[in-house]
């Protein structure tokens, strides 16, 4: 669907509504085990994010720097999985304070690139990664792997968001397509039928 069908769409529907939408939904994202790629891909809306800031509130999200939530949130948009402590709770966070949760791209889906450790022994990681890999191998003559108590506790394989929580919706890619989120976000906000063409469903 093109930018200037979904504008007609959304038109459409806030003239139905007696000209504005009944209540601003809230949208809160998070990055877990991700990249930040499908946070970039929302961005890439490009002058679209005009219209949906006056669509919807932004609460917690980097997108905006809030840290908490503040409010019950209508939907959660989810990027990566989870390979610490740390995510899980987020991630829990997420499910007690948004309506609809949201995996969006393959990380928060099915693990994505950070999985591949999955069948590697999480020892053998931590020693490539501080011990032997050519950039950690003379640094660290000690041989000190991260033990701060402060620090996630890393969990025994990279979890796909819905194996912590119950999961809504999933918008595949990596990262999901600009269109395929202005799509889904349009849809779930106007409550129509979330209708995703092939065109913008990309894997790579
Ligand atoms: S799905 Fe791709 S773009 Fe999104 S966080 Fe994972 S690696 Fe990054």
């Amino acid at each position: 669907m093109t930018k200037n069908l979904l504008e007609v769409k959304l038109n459409q529907k806030i003239n139905n509504q007696g000209g504005k939408i009944m209540s601003k939904p809230i949208v809160a994202t998070t990055s877990l085990a991700g990249c930040f790629g499908c946070h970039m891909s929302l961005l890439d809306i490009d002058d679209r994010i005009l219209e949906l800031i006056e669509l919807v509130d932004f609460n917690k999200s980097p997108i905006d720097d809030i840290k908490e939530f503040t409010q019950m949130c209508d939907i959660g948009l989810i990027e990566g999985g989870c390979c610490n402590s740390e995510n899980v709770h987020v991630l829990k966070d997420f499910r007690k304070n948004c309506k609809i949760l949201v995996s969006v791209g393959e990380c928060a889906i099915m693990g994505g690139l950070p999985a591949m450790r999955n069948n590697i022994p999480i020892k053998e990681c931590l020693e490539e990664a501080y011990l032997n890999g050519p950039s950690t191998k003379d640094a660290n003559p000690e041989g000190i792997l991260p033990n701060d108590e402060e620090l996630p506790i890393i969990l025994d394989k990279v979890y796909p968001c819905h194996e912590i929580v119950k999961i809504d919706y999933y918008l595949p890619g990596c990262p999901p397509t600009a269109d395929l989120i202005w799509n889904a976000l349009v849809a779930l906000v106007t409550g129509d039928e979330m209708k995703l063409p092939y065109e913008v469903i990309k894997f790579d």
